[in-house]
């Protein structure tokens, strides 16, 4: 049987990603493997809208994370810590872990996290030398619009803005150079469209600043010593990267920086919404504008989750269910690689089905998918 992985990461990737694994592996001392290096940087760049170097760590979204907590936070560091789920509380644990003063600020579940809340915490914990933020909380489908948060802060009481952008990246809009983002923190199986395995990093200026300033409280993710080797003439890693993962990301990307990418995963988004909500289910995130363009969350009124999710995967559809306190309560499906409506239609054909005998009162599911889908 088919199997349609609509997990928020790892999300499927094209045979091309898969085959380009399969090519010999290279020494990672020498000049091809720079240039395959230099090869992906300059792709990340045009991403990003940013230059400098970015880390690349045999690690999975969590291991970049902790890269930002072990290179900026510790017992010195008073972290102004901004969640609205999972991931956020996340980020606040690890650096908890490396002996920060930690102050919260949180969104309730499935809601996002406005500029004005931020602003109004930075003004009143001026003490606070980090702030942290999630771009997209993968565990309720939230985006938050950093670029207005950060705009939101006067730039003389900007703390340094770290971002967590794992299920961001690739997906959606993430300009960190423009936004006035310090470090940036990502990872290879959602919006970058390649197996898991990769940790990325991306610092500004102030950012690498302050890392050759601060004792790192890692060897294996101080990125002050891999920044040494990276600036070599010939870009370096200084411990054995995980070679086929770097041809795998260097040709996903090609097939990200393409034009009207974004436009389409929001497109996505908005007509699996639209067919979702129509079929009875109950979006989690209920402020368009907080919808993720690469993950949507949703409930079953007075109906049973975990029996939709079973029949779901009887059909061969993987989505992944909630966590945490939402666990059990809704269904997450992602749409971060090149969905359109074939992929729309079966996933929201598999949804009526698995409805089963809920089925009674759907809406017309497929017109209104489809309305959202041509519409704007
Ligand atoms: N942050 C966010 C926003 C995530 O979505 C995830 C993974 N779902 C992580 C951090 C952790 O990444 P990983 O599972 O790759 O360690």
């Amino acid at each position: 049987m088919n199997r349609y992985l609509m997990t928020p990461g790892p999300v499927p990737v094209s045979t091309e990603v898969s085959r380009s694994q399969a090519k010999p592996l290279i020494g990672h001392r020498g000049g091809e493997f720079s240039s395959m290096f230099l090869s992906i940087e300059d792709k990340l760049a045009r991403l990003l809208k940013s230059g400098g170097r970015t880390v690349l760590f045999p690690a999975s979204g969590t291991g970049a994370l902790e890269a930002l907590a072990a290179n900026f936070t510790g017992p010195d560091v008073k972290v102004l810590s901004v969640s609205c789920g999972v991931f956020g509380d996340r980020f606040r644990e690890i650096t908890a872990l490396y002996g920060a003063d930690i102050v919260n600020v949180d969104a309730a579940l499935g809601e996002g996290v406005t500029p004005e809340m931020v602003a109004e915490a930075v003004e009143r914990n001026p003490d606070c030398g980090v702030l942290f933020l999630t771009q997209n909380e993968t565990s309720t489908g939230v985006l938050n619009p950093i670029d207005r948060i950060i705009a939101a802060i006067p730039k003389e009481k900007r703390p340094l803005i770290l971002v967590d952008g794992v299920s961001s990246v690739g997906a959606m809009p993430c300009f960190p150079e423009e936004w006035g983002i310090d470090g940036l923190a990502t990872a290879s199986q959602k919006g970058l469209l390649t197996p898991p395995g990769l940790g990325l990093v991306w610092l500004s200026e102030r950012g690498w600043k302050t890392v050759k300033e601060r004792k790192c409280q890692s060897y294996y993710f101080d990125l002050e010593r891999q920044r040494k080797v990276l600036d070599k003439d010939a870009p370096e890693n200084p411990y054995t990267p995980p070679v086929s993962l770097y041809y795998a990301l260097d040709e996903a990307l090609d097939e990200i920086l393409i034009d009207g990418w974004f436009d389409l995963r929001r497109r996505a988004a908005r007509s699996l919404a639209a067919g979702i909500e129509s079929l009875g289910f109950s979006l989690l995130v209920k402020d368009k504008n907080f919808r993720s363009p690469g993950v949507t969350a949703f409930s079953l009124p007075s109906g049973d989750i975990p029996a939709v999710s079973k029949a779901l995967k009887a059909f061969g559809v993987e989505p992944a269910g909630g966590q945490a306190d939402l666990k059990g309560k809704i269904i997450r499906m992602s749409h971060y690689h090149d969905v359109r409506w074939p992929e729309i239609s079966l996933a929201l054909g598999s949804l009526y089905a698995a409805l089963g005998s809920n089925r009674a009162g759907c809406g017309d599911f497929m017109k209104e998918a489809f309305e959202a889908w041509e519409g704007e």
